[in-house]
């Protein structure tokens, strides 16, 4: 009896070898969903692996075929790994935002390109390979996300604490450093919320990312579907706490904050990005505009966490209108702020944004030596000529505000401040865990990996 050979598709997760960044800590490394879900679109007769670098650094493994995804910060790495593949004659398929950017750079190291999201285009894709005419590239449709099969989890390495699930696509605003728009489209979609239940009822971690952009959107439609998807939560006696992205406007509904927070959600991460009105101008974030307007942000906060949900600010510094005043000012004003946690970064302009398009018109990309450079746009250094200082005081200036903002009296204030208004000692030793590992992150995790 004659068993067909079984072919093999790799899937591989890379990791920038220049710094560790958000890798250092168990608790930040995100699963990559994307690769799970190629899995989970894979017919049986395929044997499925996925090489992980958040945990383990590439080994060689047989393959027939190898799909890589990567973003900005780790094209650098996604195009050696294929490089490896390809030289022994193994057949590579690049994805991912940064690919479906760039097209015509990903192409040069594989075999294939798939622009987009891949559910639609997936089944060519193998059946090309299977006939042996791979096209250079495939350009995927927006996803249907109704009955889409699920990731397959049991691919994913068993380290990760915290699962990833996304329950909705796409961005109606236009930031200009932000390229979900361009990925994802304009329009919201959804996924049903039973769908999204079934899945949460099998995944086994206690914590879990809703990894969508905004889980509470920015109109009604989407507002309400988030509240029929905590209900549910409630409803099936789902126990998980629950982590997920908003914007400001997260705070405007008291009824979808009571149900989140019944739901399990524990922390939110909103795009604070700054303070300064010139800068939100310039980023063209809108909604922030308004509430800063009004001397609103406070407020805006402390709505949230009077429901025992800790707020996580993200903050950026180099733009345009930033000045070695106005760096230590954003850091005073953080320190000020009612959140409870920080997430700090740096200017990027990434391939497919209105800011990189900007700055590469205008000449001042500093770091163009692609594909190395790419592995340096991780929030970490400026990639581009600043407007009103050198990046030596930059990062003069942001090296001190970043460490005002993580000093040992700053971190004890907030546990306390977070306890006072959460009230609750387990989701606050969360909320100020979270604080404690980007305090690492942010002050100690810009090292190289593996060494
Ligand atoms: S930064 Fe947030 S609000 Fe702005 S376009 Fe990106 S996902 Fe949308």
């Amino acid at each position: 009896m004659s068993h067909a050979h079984r072919k093999t598709l790799l899937l591989i997760n890379p990791v920038s070898q220049l710094r560790t960044g958000f890798l250092m800590n168990r608790a930040t490394k995100c699963q990559p969903l994307s690769l799970g879900i190629i899995a989970g679109l894979t017919p049986k007769e395929w044997k499925v692996k996925i090489i992980d670098e958040n945990f383990r650094q590439f080994k060689y493994y047989e393959a027939d075929l190898v799909g890589i995804t990567s973003f900005t910060a780790t094209a650098t790495r996604a195009y050696e790994l294929a490089g490896i593949y390809r030289s022994k004659g193994v057949p590579v398929v690049i994805g991912g935002i940064h690919a479906s950017m760039v097209p015509d750079e990903a192409e040069q190291f594989c075999d294939s390109v798939v622009v987009g999201e891949a559910e639609s285009i997936w089944p060519e894709v193998l059946k090309d390979f299977e006939s042996g005419n791979l096209k250079k590239q495939y350009k995927g449709s927006f996803t249907n996300l109704i009955h889409q099969p699920l990731p397959r989890r049991e691919l994913f390495h068993p380290g990760y604490i915290v699962a990833s699930v996304q329950t909705s696509r796409g961005c109606p605003m236009d930031c200009s450093f932000c390229s979900v728009s361009a990925f994802n489209g304009r329009h919201y979609r959804f996924r049903p919320v039973n769908e999204v239940l079934d899945e949460l009822e099998s995944i086994s971690n206690k914590y879990v990312f809703f990894i969508d952009d905004n889980i509470v959107g920015h109109n009604s439609f989407a507002r309400e579907r988030a509240k029929e998807l905590f209900r549910g939560i409630i409803e099936r006696g789902i126990k998980k706490y629950w982590i997920s992205q908003a914007s400001l406007n997260f705070a405007d509904d008291e009824e979808l904050l009571g149900l989140a927070a019944k739901s399990g959600c524990c922390m939110i991460f909103l795009g604070v990005e700054t303070e300064g009105i010139e800068q939100l101008t310039e980023a063209g974030k809108n909604l922030n505009l308004h509430k800063v307007k009004d001397g609103a942000y406070n407020q805006v906060f402390n709505r949230i966490r009077k429901h025992g949900i800790g707020v996580i600010g993200g903050f950026i510094f180099g733009f345009d209108h930033d000045t070695p005043k106005s760096i230590l000012n954003r850091a005073r004003f953080i320190r000020r702020s009612h959140i409870d946690s920080v997430q700090l970064s740096v200017l990027t302009p990434l391939p497919g944004t209105r800011l990189y398009e900007e700055l590469r018109v205008s000449g001042r990309l500093t770091h163009t030596n692609y594909p190395a450079d790419w592995e340096r746009y991780d929030y970490y250094e400026p990639v581009f000529k600043l407007n009103r200082m050198s990046v030596e005081i930059f990062d003069q200036y942001r090296d001190m505000a970043w460490k005002s903002i993580f000093s040992w009296p700053q971190m004890i204030s907030r546990f306390f401040r977070t306890l006072l208004v959460n009230h609750n000692l387990k989701t606050t030793a969360i909320v100020w865990l979270n604080l404690y590992h980007y305090r690492r992150i942010f002050l100690f995790g810009w090292k190289r990996p593996y060494n």
